[in-house]
């Protein structure tokens, strides 16, 4: 027997149409990749330019399931993007524009992307990869006629404003099946191509409850959120969704991430809650340092993407009065896998105790399932100590990439997630490191995350990784690769004397180089790949 509750498939269209509705003189807030100064808008503005939106794309002849390519920064017009494309049932895809140029063909031929939107700043890069996009049919600038091009080599190149001017919000949501395919997501693939990962309807508003619940990013109607992580991977982390959602004041950055704009935003627009990885907030807390200033609104910090630096924790609560909440999550979990926080139980705790808890992963929220496994697939035990195979399931979690590539990724039903970690009885994830990342010394696992962690506390150091390099005996031994922070001195001797008390003696670096920069991923992740290839041939002393 079924329950008799009504059958509303879950859609991204009815998130704005409720931002509409009940929250539609909250603003949207932006700054205009145009250069001159904020964009500022409502929720119902906002509606009504994505039917305008929905409505031109349907006459540019997309149709349901086509593919709408983007490239482009955090700001309302990709917002209207969001919803105007899934919303007519067709899919989004976010083009990350710092992959390398033949990264950015390969993945919107494999897509077959029919319209192209992006940005003014990347009218350069389309022009130079246009004849080399083999679906696309149509090309917009997401700008006003004021500020297209006089000349350009891409064939009938539109105005997303004259688009949007030349229609009037008369237009339904079309309904349909809520497994509908909406957005796709390239993963920044270190290795390989680039593989899709293909949210739904379903699984992208399941994701937007998930993520606003109190421990998860606790959003709310009297918040204001910055997305620093951008809207061309992985969503930005659902903000604009579960923003939608909750009625939250958004406010975008466009492509200005550098410490000073951030700062100023934040403090124009009275900003209460922000994400972004951990490299971001290195610029941002450089600039305060500098200019010793302080927050006057806002709260929370979301930090993920990769392990953040207790110590960047402790100078955000202790300097700047912010709660930094860690997160884990990955594209193929659209993302959110977890998040940090306390449990009433750990509230009598002392601040040094509660801050052992805070700095590992977090506990997953209702949707997110998860074990360890072995080598063999056996589920190892939840003590706080065993590390295994991090495995996940659940309703926003990726079954298979798109078009089949790579085969089935699942195990007995499982995603095997790449990362290796521990679980402990309260549910909390610590993250030793990615699978390949890990250092194989004498038959043990050195988690480079915690190397790393511990070289970034020491006061002259701003930045590093930590990697495994070939050693005779013992197969693998870390060695620290560390970028000074300006004006500050730190030798070899020091830096290794420093980690001595806090590691077992056997994971004590063997060595440390200091570099003026590290290689980071399109995502802002350290590239442990292009530092290994470049240490490939290096001798550790003594050896
Ligand atoms: P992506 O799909 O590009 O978002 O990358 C996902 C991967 O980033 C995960 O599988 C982890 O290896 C890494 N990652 C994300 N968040 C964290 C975190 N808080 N600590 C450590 N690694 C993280």
């Amino acid at each position: 027997m079924h329950g008799l509750m009504m059958d509303m498939p879950l859609a991204i269209s009815e998130l704005i149409r409720h931002a509409d509705r009940h929250h539609g003189d909250t603003e949207i807030v932006s700054r205009r990749v145009e250069g001159d100064g904020l964009h500022r808008y409502d929720y119902r503005a906002a509606h009504r330019r994505a039917r305008r939106l929905a409505k031109a794309l349907a006459r540019l002849g997309l149709a349901m399931h086509d593919r709408v390519g983007t490239l482009a920064w955090n700001g309302y017009r990709h917002f209207e993007l969001y919803y105007a494309v899934a919303g007519s049932g067709a899919v989004i895809h976010t083009i990350n524009p710092r992959l390398f140029e033949d990264q950015i063909v390969y993945i919107a031929n494999h897509a077959e992307d029919r319209i192209l939107c992006f940005d003014l700043t990347f009218l350069p890069l389309v022009e130079k990869l246009a004849s080399r996009l083999e679906t696309v049919k149509r090309f917009v600038l997401m700008t006003d006629r004021a500020h297209m091009p006089a000349k350009t080599s891409i064939p009938g190149l539109l105005c997303y404003e004259e688009l949007v001017e030349a229609e009037d919000d008369r237009f339904e949501w079309p309904q349909f099946d809520e497994r509908t395919a909406a957005c796709l997501c390239y993963t920044s693939g270190t290795t390989g191509n680039p593989k899709g990962v293909l949210y739904s309807h379903r699984s992208t508003i399941l994701h937007a409850y998930g993520a606003a619940l109190p421990d998860v990013l606790n959003l709310s109607a009297r918040d204001v959120v910055l997305p620093v992580v951008p809207m061309f991977h992985v969503n930005a982390w659902g903000l604009p969704y579960s923003a939608a959602a909750c009625g939250t004041k958004l406010v975008f950055p466009g492509q200005h991430l550098d410490g000073r704009s951030l700062y100023e935003l934040f403090e124009a627009e009275r900003v209460t809650m922000s994400a972004g990885v951990p490299t971001v907030w290195l610029g941002l807390l450089q600039f305060m340092d500098a200019n010793r200033l302080k927050f006057s609104t806002l709260k929370r910090v979301v930090i993920g993407g990769s392990a953040c630096p207790p110590a960047m924790m402790r100078k955000f609560a202790d300097e700047y009065g912010v709660e930094v909440l860690h997160a884990w999550g990955m594209t193929e979990m659209s993302p959110l896998g977890c998040v940090n926080t306390l449990k009433g139980k750990h509230l009598a705790l002392d601040r040094e105790s509660q801050f052992a808890i805070r700095i590992k992963q977090g506990r997953p929220p209702f949707g997110v399932d998860w074990r360890i496994v072995d080598e063999e697939g056996r589920e190892l035990p939840a003590d706080g100590r065993t590390f295994g195979h991090l495995q996940v399931r659940g309703p926003w979690v990726m079954r298979g990439y798109f078009k089949g590539e790579g085969g089935d990724p699942l195990r007995d039903g499982w995603f095997p997630t790449g990362d290796v970690g521990t679980l402990d009885g309260d549910g909390y994830l610590q993250i030793t490191d990615r699978s390949k990342d890990v250092i194989k010394s004498g038959g043990e696992w050195i988690s480079s995350i915690d190397l790393e962690n511990i070289a970034i506390a020491h006061p002259a150091i701003a930045e590093a990784a930590v990697i495994g390099v070939r050693h005779p005996k013992w197969d693998e031994r870390p060695i620290v690769v560390a970028v000074k922070k300006p004006g500050a001195e730190v030798t070899r001797e020091e830096l290794l004397a420093f980690y001595q008390g806090k590691v077992a003696k056997w994971w004590v670096p063997d060595d440390v180089v200091f570099v003026e920069e590290l290689p980071h991923t399109a995502t802002g992740k350290l590239s442990k790949l292009t530092l290994r290839q470049r240490f490939s041939d290096y001798r550790l002393p003594g050896t």
